[in-house]
Parts: C-alpha cells; sequence; structure tokens
C-alpha cells in the first residue's frame, strides 16, 4: 500500500489490486443497510439473494431409492441365478420382500423393496425365462441411495444470502417452495460526466462521444442484481457535478465515470470533497483503471470510474460488481476467474496488475489477446470475451502458460 496525492493534501491510500478488493468487501459488509424484503416466484428467483433461508420439507430421498434401472436384490446372493419375483417402477411400491435366491426388476428412482440391499444394472444381467442371472459380486448398498442421504427434514438447501441461480431455484422447488422472501435490488444511479459526452440519441459532433458508459453500466448493473437508474450527465463543472452528485447519493450506490483522473477539468474528487465524502482510495495499481475511486458520502457508498470505456467496464467488473452484490444482501462477492493456456507469449511491466481484452478459444481451455489500440477501444473489447489478468509481479509469460481470466 502506497499513497496517492492526485488532488488533495489529504492522503488517501494506493493499493494494489487484491488489497482493493478487499477493502470494498470490508467496508461493504461493515457498513451496508441491509434492503428491504420482498417475496418473488421461483421463475424470478435466479439472480436475486436469499432473505431467509430454505430447508428441506423431508428425509431426501424420503425412502432407500434406486440408482439404476435393474434388479433388486440380496447382495448375499451374488454372483447367481435368482428368481424374479416382480417389478417396481418409479411412483410405484412393491407390497413384498425380496427373499433368499430372489430378484424383483427395478427402475430408476422406484423405491427399493424390503429385503434387498442391492441393485444390478440391468446391463450386467441376463433374462433366462422366469430367472434372471449376474456376474456381479455382493456389494451390499451397490447402486442404492439410503433414506436421507442427500438431505435430512429441515436441513438448510439454500442459506440466507445465497446470490441464487438456477441450482437454488431446483433446491426451492424440491421442498416444495413456490415464492422465496428475496431482498429488494438495489438502486444504482449512473452519473456520466464530461463536457465532450452526448446522448446517444444525439449525433455528435468529431470532438464528441456518445454515452456508452452509462448504458454498459446499467446492463452491468443489472445483470449483478442491481436496479440501474441512469441519471443526465453533467458538464466539466465543479457545481454542476457537485448538484448531479447530491443527487445520486440519494440512491443506494453512486456510479460515477469520468473526471478522476488528474486532468485540469476532473471535478468528482473535489466535489465529493465538498460534499463530505469518506475516500478509501483513489488509486490502484491496475491497468486499465489506475485512478478508481471509491468512498462513502451521505451514509451511501460510490465508485468514481475512469472515464475510458475500457476501464470503466472493467473496474465495474473487478470492483462495482461485488459492490452491487453486497448491497442487494449477498453474504459474499467472489470474483469469477479462471485459467487458461496463453495462446503466444507474452511480456508486460510489472508494477501494475493488468486486465486486457482476450479470447477464449476452445471451450475455454486457451486463451489470446485480442490486438487493441488501449483503453477507448470499444470495437476490441467487442471482440473479446473475457479479461486476461496479468500479474502485478510477473514480467514474462510463454506460449502454453496459465494465466487468470476473467470471462465476461
Ligand atoms: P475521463 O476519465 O473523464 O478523463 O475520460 C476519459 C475518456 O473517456 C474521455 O476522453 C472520453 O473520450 C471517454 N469517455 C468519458 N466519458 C464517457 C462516456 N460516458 N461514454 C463514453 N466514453 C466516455
Ligand atoms: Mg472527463
Amino acid at each position: 500500500m502506497g499513497h496517492s496525492l492526485k488532488f488533495r493534501m489529504t492522503r488517501v491510500p494506493t493499493y494494489r489490486f487484491q488489497e482493493a478488493r478487499a477493502v470494498v468487501l470490508e467496508r461493504i459488509l461493515a457498513l451496508r443497510d441491509m434492503p428491504r424484503t420482498e417475496m418473488t416466484g421461483l421463475i424470478d428467483a435466479a439472480g436475486r439473494v436469499l432473505m431467509e433461508e430454505v430447508r428441506a420439507d423431508r428425509d431426501q430421498p424420503p425412502l432407500p431409492r434406486s440408482m439404476r434401472d435393474g434388479f433388486a436384490v440380496r447382495s448375499s446372493d451374488l454372483p447367481g441365478s435368482l428368481r424374479v419375483v416382480g417389478e417396481v417402477r418409479a411412483g410405484g411400491v412393491f407390497a413384498g420382500e425380496v427373499g433368499a435366491g430372489e430378484a424383483v426388476e427395478i427402475m430408476t428412482g422406484a423405491p427399493v423393496p424390503r429385503g434387498a440391499d442391492q441393485i444390478v444394472m440391468v446391463e450386467h444381467t441376463a433374462r433366462e425365462g422366469g430367472r434372471v442371472v449376474t456376474e456381479k459380486p455382493g456389494k451390499p448398498g451397490g447402486f442404492i441411495n439410503p433414506a436421507g442421504s442427500e438431505c435430512r427434514a429441515n436441513e438448510v438447501l439454500v442459506p440466507a444470502g445465497t446470490l441464487m441461480d438456477f441450482v437454488h431455484v431446483a433446491a426451492l422447488a424440491s421442498a416444495g417452495a413456490t415464492q422465496a422472501r428475496v431482498y429488494r435490488r438495489p438502486r444504482v444511479a449512473i452519473l456520466s460526466t464530461g463536457d465532450e459526452v452526448v446522448p446517444v440519441e444525439q449525433s455528435p459532433t468529431e470532438v464528441q462521444v456518445r454515452n456508452s458508459n452509462a448504458w454498459a453500466l446499467a446492463a452491468q448493473v443489472r445483470r449483478a442484481g442491481g436496479e440501474p437508474v441512469i441519471l443526465p450527465s453533467v458538464s466539466d463543472n465543479e457545481e454542476a457535478t457537485r448538484r448531479a452528485i447530491e443527487s445520486g447519493l440519494t440512491h443506494d450506490l453512486l456510479l460515477l465515470s469520468g473526471g478522476v483522473s488528474a486532468g485540469k477539468y476532473d471535478f468528482v474528487e473535489p466535489a465529493l470533497a465538498a460534499l463530505g465524502a469518506e475516500f478509501y482510495f483513489d488509486r490502484v495499481l491496475i491497468q486499465p483503471g489506475q485512478p478508481l475511486v471509491f468512498g462513502r458520502a451521505r451514509g451511501r457508498f460510490f465508485f468514481g470510474l475512469p472515464g475510458n470505456p475500457s476501464s470503466t467496464m472493467a473496474t465495474f467488473e473487478l470492483f462495482g460488481r461485488a459492490a452491487v452484490q453486497l448491497l442487494a444482501g449477498a453474504s459474499g462477492a467472489p470474483l469469477p476467474l479462471l485459467s487458461a493456456r496463453l495462446a503466444h507469449d507474452f511480456r508486460h511491466k510489472p508494477g501494475l496488475t493488468r486486465f486486457l481484452p482476450a479470447r477464449l478459444a476452445g471451450d475455454g481451455a486457451t486463451a489470446a489477446l485480442v490486438p487493441w489500440a488501449g483503453s477507448s477501444d470499444i470495437a476490441a473489447m467487442a471482440r473479446a470475451n473475457s479479461w486476461l489478468v496479468a500479474s502485478d509481479e510477473r514480467e514474462h509469460y510463454a506460449a502454453g502458460d496459465w494465466i487468470q481470466v476473467i470471462p465476461r
């Protein structure tokens, strides 16, 4: 950790990437107000954070259950030739008991008849009239799910604070829950700054740019489980910036784009400071996104994201996404990382962790950098599907080396 003297006399820490992420997670977990709650149906539960844990309503499975199509037998009879005394299908029950030298034909998911302690797969048997023959040795418990082996009645299936996906929806459904109590989505204000920034509907002059950041951030916020609120963009004027920030701070989180560098017309930090903001950091040793700002004002967290489109998008994914998830009530917000092999040699200057647009190919096995013209290059980002993560401690990677990747 170092210190930044980007605009103020007070020293604000400068962190390495992982340190800065830890600061974001710690501060939000310590200071967040939990959102109010509402009920959601199963169809809308994925992407929401569960407020009340969901428990199993019965032992799963309630009875010992066959894991295969085949024959229910006594393991002590194997291998051998057994008399087939009946059949049980999924949803049915075999009324009798499997005696010595006997077998009951059984289907996957059917309850195992009394007396039997093993299932022999149908593929490992031969029918001979009313008998079934198998070479398989006895194996007590083979291909049987004992009662309660998956979960016990009243056991927690999905803990409170889980950001749910389709598997959690299955767990809810399996427990008979048609609704779940979830947290409301945090409302996330998006405020773009810059004299050159014009609305997407407007035709820009050659010195203007369309406000792509607000829309990228809105999509990212929504994916993270937040409700985006795009505010009108603001010009590079300290007073106007301060007023716009004030209205942004009435939301659960404020995302600012642009105006956080060391330029003469970068007014975001002075405007925040004038509103009494506490800055947790205002520089991170990453690229893109080095001037990233994180703090709290008027009881709300804010991020000042650098305005270059790739910086804005990357810093949101690296920091803002976790913030939205935590403000949505999630108990944690891990960074989705995977490893791939580099398709080519790669060299960079250590000291900054770099996030470079890359393409994962071969079902994610290899990653290759996408050539780009720098942080403003949305076209290159659109050709990429991920970011390579180049360590701040390592200068050279060879083709075939493992490297971390953040998929989009
Ligand atoms: P800044 O971080 O304010 O210095 O902005 C850096 C560069 O990012 C600017 O020169 C713009 O070209 C670009 N930029 C800033 N804001 C936006 C925006 N809302 N949408 C698209 N590009 C932007
Ligand atoms: Mg600017």
